[in-house]
Formats: C-alpha cells, structure tokens, sequence
C-alpha cells in the first residue's frame, strides 16, 4: 500500500487506511479513485497529489 501526499497542504491520504472524513474505506488504492476526488483539507484537486 502506498501513500500520497498533498502539495498544497501537507496532508497525507493513506492506501491502508483511507479517508473516512471522505468516505473511503480502508485499502482503496489511490487510481482507484475517482478524478473527482479533492484533498480532504484543502480542496486541492487528485492530480495535486504524488506519491511518497
Ligand atoms: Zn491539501
């Protein structure tokens, strides 16, 4: 599992864990999202996010 960090803020989202503040369960890998999605603490957009 890996994780993603946000350059906008910081925040980190967690394959393992998910994002419950954004209703994603535990495991979702991270392409499997969909585009839509934003940063859960800024609002930043997916492509914001890279690897770690
Ligand atoms: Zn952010």
């Amino acid at each position: 599992m890996d994780k993603y960090e946000c350059e906008e803020c910081g925040y980190v989202y967690n394959e393992a864990k998910g994002e419950t503040g954004l209703n994603i369960k535990r495991g979702t890998t991270f392409e499997s999202l969909p585009d839509s999605i934003v940063c859960s603490v800024c609002g930043a957009s997916k492509n914001k996010l890279v690897k770690l």
